[in-house]
């Protein structure tokens, strides 16, 4: 199926306040041009080179997310572009985005990875470090950075139930923190294999990658 049905399936499939967000690691720019033209203006990336070579070659009206694992030493090379670091897991790398963002006069969305995963591989922090972390004063007073939700990934398995337990205790926490701090405002939780499960769960932004491009090489 083409880049274009793939993506208007989809979107048939999930609710108008969940965000879709194309994820194109590892695609050529053909592919990414595909889906520009269907209209699809979100687009995701986990490599911090990858993202800014694309990003100079295509159309700048696009939303460049980075969704991997970020190194601090990086930051630098997006600050200028990137709307949304989805993966953000330790205060140090918080602190870097707000001086690297800082540097470029804006204010950066960043989401905070939260670890549900059974993987020992999965970053992030736990629930009471991440609630530590958005009551830190250091943190809250950061001027260029904009804590706007939190990301999760499940464990990469069969077993449905299990996905389910995990992206359900996560949405419990989301709900609980964001009555307390109303700034949080997306739970990105959901990829190709389990992102009906994710919406079930409270998703307000998947993360999509082969079930749009096809399978990676
Ligand atoms: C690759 C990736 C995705 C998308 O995975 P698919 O299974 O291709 O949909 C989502 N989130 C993160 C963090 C990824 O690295």
């Amino acid at each position: 199926m083409s880049v274009e049905l793939q993506l208007e399936r989809i979107k048939s499939q999930i609710p108008p306040n969940v965000t879709l967000v194309a994820v194109s690691k590892t695609h050529p720019i053909e592919k990414i041009t595909e889906a520009y033209n269907a209209g699809q203006r979100i687009f995701g990336e986990n490599k911090v080179q990858e993202l800014v070579s694309k990003a100079e070659k295509l159309p700048n009206d696009i939303s460049w997310h980075l969704i991997g694992h970020l190194q601090t030493n990086k930051v630098k090379y997006i600050a200028s572009f990137v709307s949304l670091i989805h993966a953000v897991d330790s205060k140090k790398l918080l602190l870097e985005i707000d001086k690297q963002a800082k540097k470029n006069n804006r204010i950066i969305d960043c989401l905070l990875q939260i670890h549900i995963a059974q993987e020992e591989s999965k970053f992030g922090f736990s629930f009471p470090e991440c609630e530590d972390l958005l009551k830190d004063n250091e943190v809250t007073e950061l001027k260029n950075v904009n804590i706007i939700g939190l990301m999760g990934m499940a464990t990469n398995t069969d077993n449905e139930s299990q996905i389910q337990n995990e992206f359900k205790g996560l949405n419990n926490f989301y709900i609980q923190k964001k009555s307390q701090f109303p700034f949080l405002k997306v739970l990105s939780i959901g990829m190709s294999s389990d992102y009906l499960i994710a919406i079930d769960h409270g998703s307000t932004m998947v993360r999509i990658g082969s079930s749009i491009f096809g399978l990676r090489a």
